[in-house]
């Protein structure tokens, strides 16, 4: 019934979660309807979304042009609390409960020794990298805290599988090797994320409710 143009631009706004095919449709066929001034400011933003949008040098985080994200410097965040997801997507969803003030780790991938992946096809070196500058700080004096003998606390939030648990159980070997444990903590969320979550639609009190009630793990 529509011109086929139409139908290839619906399908491919049918690939984003969340929008299905009577959605993608209103979607395409409000584009056609913009003006051309309209329509090439939505191509403009859209390529320079894509050229300047990068990943933080320190969490790997979303940023822009290289820069570290606005998370990592929000200086009144604890530095002494990281957590520990998969995806970027994970750190928008946890921001949403408003009830964590620490860091955060953006792994992109878990180990998963049946499919070829190790610590150093993730970004674990990246998150090791960053515990030992906080231990040094820590053995120098340097961090304060509330508690008299300061720790960081690694708080893991995972979807629970088979490589979350290769991923954890790594790190933890890692950190005894290097004889961090007196400085390091770890700890996971009261409750994991579900196997499949909107963003949008998470429960924010029961991912507050998740963060107060984490579970320590070592
Ligand atoms: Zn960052």
């Amino acid at each position: 019934m529509l011109p086929e143009s139409i139908t290839s631009v619906t399908d491919i706004l049918m690939r984003f979660p969340a929008v299905g095919r009577r959605s993608s449709q209103r979607i395409a066929l409000q584009i056609l309807e913009q003006s051309d001034t309209e329509f090439d400011h939505l191509i403009e933003q859209l390529q320079k979304m894509k050229q300047s949008v990068t990943f933080c040098p320190t969490c790997s985080f979303f940023s822009q042009n290289n820069l570290e994200c606005d998370i990592c410097r929000d200086h009144s965040r604890s530095v002494l609390q990281i957590c520990i997801l998969e995806k970027g997507t994970d750190v928008i969803a946890l921001e949403k409960s408003l009830s964590y003030h620490g860091r955060y780790q953006v792994l992109s991938r878990l180990i998963s020794p049946l499919d070829n992946i190790f610590a150093d096809n993730t970004n674990l070196p990246q998150l090791f990298t960053r515990i030992e500058n906080i231990v040094d700080k820590i053995r120098q004096g340097q961090v304060t805290s509330r508690s008299p003998l300061p720790y960081l606390e690694l708080i893991f939030f995972l979807q629970p599988s088979f490589n979350a648990e290769a991923t954890l159980a790594y790190v933890r070997e890692k950190i005894q090797d290097k004889g961090w444990s007196e400085f390091v903590r770890l700890s996971k969320l009261a409750q994991g994320l579900p196997s499949f979550y909107n963003v949008d639609t998470l429960d924010q009190e029961t991912l507050s409710k998740s963060i107060e009630g984490r579970i320590a793990i070592s």
